[in-house]
């Protein structure tokens, strides 16, 4: 009879719940299929909504290791231009990697493989050569998006036909990109998020593969094109383990409120409006969202955001949002400014409808639970998700909606995407097809299961 020792897994996300949620997620599946599993994290943490899921995570999940990666100091001048707090964070978490390996090789029993952020993955790959480990890459964006990532090198080298005039840009074996679906700042390799991204996507190939917050069914076109015809070379294997589930009943107490109006409302009739955790909205669209709530008749749970980090968040949603309007939707909707359990709320029957900035996380939320999406855009990777996502069926995207701080959209288009979005039956059927091939994906001998139990299956030691 043979034996063996389960595999050790070391998880090391980048900053923001962006990141965060989905390597908590994996961890807790790893840990049930008897995988030891020990979550490394960048320690101060830019948000308070990071701090409280790590803590309340090991609280919920006792087998679950914890190691911290203590930061250096930002050494920051008081003048200096403003940087985004998570890039910032990104930057710090790279430029205090020289104190990972002491962390590595330090665990007992020792570590079988590291599943790493691509945000860290140039660093982290020679240390995890020295030390024998396979990483692996878990992706927290679309396929397509990392494509693009993954080609961004090559792109930024030809100047001449990668600049703010061209249309659209070619990725070998995939459908032409609208050049307006690119973040801007990826035509600036000096910005310090784009040179990041580069360095990154130069390390890919040291990965044994990318896992993925997909499904096969979801993505099917672009996962052939990079698997089977091999077009981008320097990707490695794109392997497909989602949507990821929670990973432990969220009931806190701070919900009550919502989770008790959510229960007297009829089924599918309320739109849920959030943009995640870090996407604030200028005061002037925020009044205009405003316009288009109070117009329709259908009932809203807005999320509202008004700060990049969730520290500075001070006031209540009555000083950001217009009396009049508080007044006349009162018995309509609800305004919560603060962390909700999104999850939680998607899967509730009176949710018919999610607009959304499109971040990934939010969009394998919804296809997990059937609900239909209005994309909406605001930066990054959001409208390449945001392709993917109609695409797929699960959702309408305006493309003519201006994103970041460009433009405004006026309160009617809004009302009349969300009267579309909330009454488009055969789309509702779409969604709930979405829903269908989900759950096919993660259960029991499903696409998605399949490989994450193959993933961990290659890592285990006989003896
Ligand atoms: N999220 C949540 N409650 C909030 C805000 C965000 O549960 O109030 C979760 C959301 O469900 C998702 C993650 O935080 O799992 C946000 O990730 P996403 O990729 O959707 O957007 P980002 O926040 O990175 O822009
Ligand atoms: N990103 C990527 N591949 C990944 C994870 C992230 O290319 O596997 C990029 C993508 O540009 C994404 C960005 O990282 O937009 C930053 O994610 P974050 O949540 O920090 O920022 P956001 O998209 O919300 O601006």
């Amino acid at each position: 009879m043979s034996t063996s020792q389960p595999s050790h897994i070391a998880l090391f996300p980048s900053a923001g719940m962006g990141h965060l949620m989905p390597f908590l997620r994996l961890a807790a599946m790893l840990a049930k299929q008897d995988s030891i599993v020990t979550v490394i994290t960048a320690q101060p943490t830019v948000s308070l909504a990071e701090s409280e899921h790590i803590s309340s995570f090991l609280r919920h999940n006792p087998k679950i290791n914890h190691l911290e990666l203590q930061l250096a100091p930002s050494f920051r001048q008081a003048d200096s231009p403003p940087v985004d707090p998570f890039f910032l964070q990104m930057h710090l978490i790279n430029q205090s990697i020289n104190l990972l390996p002491p962390l590595l090789s330090s665990s007992s029993p020792p570590f079988s493989a590291i599943f790493v952020d691509f945000l860290v993955v140039a660093k982290v790959a020679p240390i995890a050569k020295t030390l024998d480990l396979p990483i692996y890459i878990l992706s927290t964006t679309s396929v397509a998006f990392d494509s693009l990532t993954a080609y961004l090198p090559m792109l930024a080298s030809n100047p001449a036909e990668f600049n703010k005039t061209s249309a659209e840009i070619k990725i070998p074996g995939l459908p032409p990109m609208a050049m307006s679906s690119l973040p801007p700042i990826f035509l600036d390799s000096s910005h310090l998020f784009t040179s990041t991204i580069i360095t990154n996507s130069q390390a890919l190939s040291e990965a044994k593969g990318i896992l993925m917050n997909t499904f096969e069914w979801f993505q099917a076109s672009t996962l052939v094109a990079l698997n089977k015809d091999r077009v981008t070379k320097s990707l490695p294997p794109i392997l497909p383990i989602g949507p990821l589930e929670p990973y432990h009943d969220p009931h806190d107490d701070n919900g009550d409120q919502y989770r008790s109006w959510l229960e007297n409302q009829p089924v599918e009739s309320v739109v849920y409006i959030s943009f995640g955790n870090r996407t604030a909205m200028s005061r002037d669209q925020m009044h205009e969202l405003e316009k288009g709530l109070e117009k329709t008749e259908w009932r809203f749970f807005w999320v509202l955001k008004t700060s990049t980090v969730d520290k500075d968040d001070k006031e209540d949603a009555e000083h950001f949002l217009n009396e009049a309007f508080l007044e006349k939707t009162k018995n309509k909707g609800l305004v919560i400014k603060g962390w909700v359990e999104q999850q939680e709320i998607l899967g509730h029957p009176a949710i018919g409808g999610f607009l959304s900035h499109c971040r990934w996380n939010s969009v394998m939320e919804a296809a997990l639970r059937g609900v239909p999406m209005l994309a909406w855009p605001q930066h990054g990777d959001q409208r390449v998700n945001a392709q993917v996502m109609e695409e797929a069926g699960l959702g309408l995207w305006e493309r003519n909606w201006d994103w970041g701080p460009n433009g405004i959209v006026k309160g009617e288009e809004i009302e009349k995407k969300i009267v579309e979005l909330m009454t488009d039956e055969k789309l509702r059927g779409r969604a709930k097809k979405v829903r269908e091939e989900a759950r096919k994906a993660v259960g029991r001998g499903g696409s998605s299961d399949k490989v994450i139990r193959e993933v961990v299956k290659s890592l285990i030691i006989p003896f």
